[in-house]
């Protein structure tokens, strides 16, 4: 590939910025577009685990990410009165994470370092999207919102779960696949009541309520519930909170809490849980990166690290292939993703409405469920099935530019 090829990269988040930090290592002229006006900070506990955790060894930022992990010591499940059923302690070592990953950090903490990390050859432009993709023989002209025409030679879409670039250039073909399932998180007041576990409340009624430590000196609530559709799209904040106040009304625990800290944090996050799938990633220079080609949401799990292994794994392939030859390397990168895309997406049967138990009886057996699983013996193997196909393939080398 010429090395000088304009590439246009939109998203700044996860893929994104490490797209841009490996494309720019192989010689591209990288250009990242953020929506945003400015670096969005907000996100709760995300995991790097496996490839993606080698993928940041080689970016020399395992240190970085290490530094500012949320201190989390692990995941206990608790009873609806709060008493502890069962809790899986990290593990040291690679290849043994449980539910709580070694590498534990903000979402926004790990944007932050990958963007720091990127090269100063790397063009920044916030507050700015794509509004029209027009293809010919020698590049993409891509109209943007703020009127003007750019060209490039090759265009990467990290745009996330709702990607409006992916729509404009592949239609329809991409299917969401809804799970049923409304997330939401939110940023509370740490109070003496916390702890650096993740507690996990299990409790009837087709809901799951939680609290995690941060680095940040406050605490992440998160209130799951299932529905049978996506019954809150276009609420605005304060319908939203009426509606989880009204979802977990009859909730004890430190539930009472978490909803009136809802009422004044400033990063209520809602989410209707939707698994992208798409027949393929590539359109001519146009390609699909992150949860904007795959998102497996974080009932798949793995989410941050399948955007980083595919950063690495897309410059890679670019980094190898010859002038021209940008089709070719994408469909390698396809071909080097999809397995481990497609095992992650695989959800155990009975997802999510088995961790979010609708019956007294229900929540009892997921109760003893984790007990079980919290046996030593059995966690140690768990640990080590968890660990995913992503561990033991080998990442295509990436040629740096000289
Ligand atoms: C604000 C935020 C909070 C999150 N919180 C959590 C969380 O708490 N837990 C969890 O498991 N996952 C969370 N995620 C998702 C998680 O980051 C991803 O699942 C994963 O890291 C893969 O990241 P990604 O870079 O592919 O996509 P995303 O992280 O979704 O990032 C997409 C980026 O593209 C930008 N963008 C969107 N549309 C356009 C456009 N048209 N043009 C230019 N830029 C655009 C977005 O503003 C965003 O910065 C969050 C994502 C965001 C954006």
């Amino acid at each position: 590939m010429n090395h000088r090829a304009r590439v246009l990269i939109t998203g700044t988040s996860v893929a994104g910025p490490a797209a841009a930090f490996w494309l720019a290592r192989a010689g591209f002229a990288v250009t990242v577009l953020e929506r945003a006006p400015e670096l969005r900070r907000g996100g709760q506990n995300i995991d790097v685990r496996a490839s993606g955790r080698e993928v940041l060894r080689r970016m020399g930022l395992e240190d970085a990410v290490r530094a500012r992990t949320t201190g989390e010591v692990g995941t206990r499940f608790l009873g609806e009165d709060g008493g502890v059923v069962s809790e899986f302690p990290v593990q040291d070592g690679e290849g043994h994470d449980g539910p709580t990953a070694e590498l534990e950090i903000l979402r926004g903490a790990l944007s932050e370092i990958l963007v720091e990390a990127c090269d100063d050859s790397v063009t920044w432009r916030f507050g700015d999207s794509i509004v029209s993709v027009d293809e010919d023989a020698d590049g993409v002209d891509v109209g943007l919102s703020d009127g003007s025409h750019e060209r490039f030679d090759l265009v990467v879409v990290a745009e996330g779960v709702g990607s409006h670039t992916r729509d404009l250039v592949f239609g329809d073909e991409p299917q969401e696949k809804a799970l049923g399932m409304y997330v939401s998180y939110a940023t509370i007041e740490r109070t003496a009541a916390d702890d650096d576990w993740w507690s996990w409340l299990i409790v009837p009624g087709s809901r799951q309520a939680g609290l995690r430590p941060d680095d940040e000196g406050t605490t992440r609530a998160m209130l799951n519930f299932i529905v049978d559709g996506p019954t809150l799209e276009g609420l605005d904040d304060a319908r939203l909170r009426a509606a989880l106040r009204e979802e977990f009304a009859d909730v004890g625990w430190e539930v009472p809490r978490i909803l009136d800290g809802i009422d004044t944090s400033d990063d209520l996050y809602v989410d209707y849980l939707r698994q992208v799938v798409c027949p393929r990633w590539h359109s001519g220079r146009v390609v699909l990166l992150g949860d904007a080609a795959w998102c497996v949401t974080p009932l798949g799990g793995g989410g941050t690290s399948l955007a980083i292994t595919g950063a690495y794994v897309l410059a890679a392939y670019l980094s190898q292939s010859a002038a021209g030859a940008h089709e070719e390397a994408f469909d390698r990168y396809e071909e080097w993703m999809r397995p481990i895309v497609e095992d992650a997406q695989e959800l155990p049967p009975g997802t999510p409405r088995i961790a979010a138990p609708a019956t007294r009886a229900g929540a009892q057996a997921l109760k003893w469920g984790t007990k079980i699983a919290a046996l030593p013996i059995v966690q140690s193997l768990a640990s080590k099935l968890t660990s995913g196909p992503e561990a033991t393939r080998e990442l295509p080398e990436l040629i740096a530019a000289s």
